[in-house]
């Protein structure tokens, strides 16, 4: 049987079955938390708390998908990392470090358990049949959560044969392949300069690029790669990366 994680664990006790159930503020609240919004500076969030009450206070100025997370991100950090004073800048939420042991990539992995719980998830993408920018949108909508957040727990999911690229001003930052992707599918460690993805990311802007096939060595480094096609469809996140979903030919997965 799978795990449940804490996140899970909780809505489970809350008795919450539906993603449009998901208050974040009432779940808060049912910890000792409570819930303010007020504007900031080069920050996103923040929490004070003592052994039984906390207040959590959200930036204003921010996207109601991205205030989810972040109060999501709170409660992770109320629940696992008590009595300690944090405030989380727009690079520690979402931002899913490498290290599973960071308390900021820990915060993350709960606010996406709780935003994108899998008992509800797997269900919702039982009927897609290969992911469009669409879908995710579509599903992004259903969970209140940002298409980052969304999409990395699609791959997470590894149902479809995809790859998430994340790529900064400062270079590639990390990806994450779909399990049912065979291990010769090597990334690159930077971005095609030649890419549509390259070319929105120095755009500035807040579009995406529609779905279409490129050579698999935009994206790929192995022995033959260029004898073969990809599907390519990029984004820009909340955080200004541009995020990129990388569809392999069936051949490829396994
Ligand atoms: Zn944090």
């Amino acid at each position: 049987m799978a795990t449940v994680s804490p996140a899970e664990r909780l809505l489970v006790e809350l008795g919450i079955k539906d993603p449009r159930d998901i208050d974040l503020e009432a779940i808060a609240f049912s910890q000792g938390a409570y819930v303010k919004y007020r504007p900031m500076d080069r920050c996103e969030a923040t929490i004070v708390g003592n052994d039984r009450l906390a207040i959590i206070a959200v930036n204003s100025l921010s996207i109601p998908k991205r205030q989810r997370f972040s109060i999501a991100h709170e409660i992770g950090h109320w629940l696992l990392h008590r009595n300690k004073l944090l405030f989380c800048t727009s690079k520690d939420i979402g931002g899913f470090a490498r290290n599973a042991m960071d308390p900021e990539r820990q915060a993350d992995d709960f606010a996406s358990d709780l935003l994108l719980p899998t008992f509800m998830f797997k269900p919702a993408i039982r009927r897609i049949r290969s992911l469009s920018l669409q879908a995710l949108d579509d599903l992004s909508g259903t969970f209140e959560a940002s298409r980052t957040a969304t999409l990395l727990k699609v791959v997470k999911s590894n149902r479809f044969p995809i790859v998430m690229v994340r790529d900064g001003l400062d270079g590639r930052r990390w990806f994450w392949s779909s399990k049912v992707v065979s291990a010769r599918w090597r990334i690159r460690n930077d971005i095609d300069p030649e890419s549509f993805a390259y070319e929105l990311l120095h755009s500035g802007g807040t579009g995406s690029t529609a779905a279409r096939k490129v050579g698999a060595d935009a994206w790929f480094e192995f022995r033959g790669c260029a004898d073969e096609e990809v599907r390519e469809q990029s984004f820009v996140s909340v955080l200004g990366e541009v995020i990129t979903i990388v569809t392999v030919p069936e051949s490829g997965t396994g």
